[in-house]
Order: structure tokens, then sequence, then C-alpha cells
């Protein structure tokens, strides 16, 4: 069964995409922990980083610092990056992702009722700033 994200990569599943190349894919996180948190994602569906050979997961690295790189500069923030391996690690989807969080004030990390939402439209207006080429 294609996990969630593999049916984004062919289009199957909304998502707003900000940045895709042959072997990756960048979108926003459904449930963000802050305003325009992106999930960096390989389109080949590796469960976990343990998966990957040393130059994708290289290759992978690089996407992280174009999009965490666009949106200090979109946004003019700090950022967060984390990335989860297994259950046990709090990994939620078995299809290895980065997380790229900006952060634009100081927040507890891990206070759930601090994570943020979008209000109507306001993809509409970001969309043209976000947007990053390949
Ligand atoms: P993790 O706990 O590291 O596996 O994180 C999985 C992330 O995927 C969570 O932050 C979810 O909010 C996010 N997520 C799950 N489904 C979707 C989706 N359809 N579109 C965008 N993000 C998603």
């Amino acid at each position: 069964m294609p996990s969630i994200f593999t049916k984004i990569i062919q289009k199957k599943v909304p998502a707003h995409i900000i940045y895709e190349d042959e072997s990756h894919i960048a979108f926003l996180d459904i449930n963000p922990m802050e305003k325009w948190h992106v999930l960096v994602v390989p389109k080949k569906e590796y469960e976990t980083i343990f998966d990957m050979t040393e130059n994708e997961y290289i290759q992978l690295q690089k996407i992280v610092l174009k999009v965490a790189k666009h949106l200090e500069k979109t946004l003019n923030c700090g950022i967060n990056i984390f990335q989860n391996n297994r259950e046990i690690a709090w990994q939620d989807v078995m299809h290895v992702h980065f997380h790229v969080i900006p952060r634009r004030e100081k927040k507890d990390f891990l206070n759930f009722e601090a994570w943020d939402t979008y209000s109507e439209g306001e993809w509409d207006e970001y969309r043209e700033k976000l947007l990053l080429a390949s």
C-alpha cells in the first residue's frame, strides 16, 4: 500500500507543493507546528533513513538546505529541522521526510496546543513567495 506521501507525489492526494524535482518533493505539513512548516520527501518510498544510500541521503540533505534557506529568506525566521525514524522515535508516516519548521516566535517546542493553523486564503496569499524553483 503506497504511503500518503507517495499518493501526494502521484498527485492522487492534494497538497500545497512548494518544490519538486525528479527525486524529491517538498510540501506544507497538514498539521503545522508553525505556519509554513514544510516536509521534504524523497520520491522513492524509503521507510527510514536506514534504507537510503549515503548518496541519496546527501542529495536529500541538499534539498532540505535549499528549502531551509528559502524559508529563512522569505520569512526572515529561525528554522528547526528534524526527522523521525521508527514509531518508537515518533515516526507517524512511514516514508522518510524531514520537517523544516520556520520559527518567528519562541514557543514551547512540544506543546501541541501551541501548534499553528492557517486561515482561509492564506496559502493563496503566500503561494508565489513560497514556491521554489528546482
Ligand atoms: P512524523 O511524525 O515525523 O512521521 O510526521 C508526519 C507528518 O506528516 C506530521 O507532521 C503530519 O502532520 C504530516 N502529514 C500527514 N499526512 C499529511 C498530508 N496528507 N499532507 C501533509 N502532511 C501530512
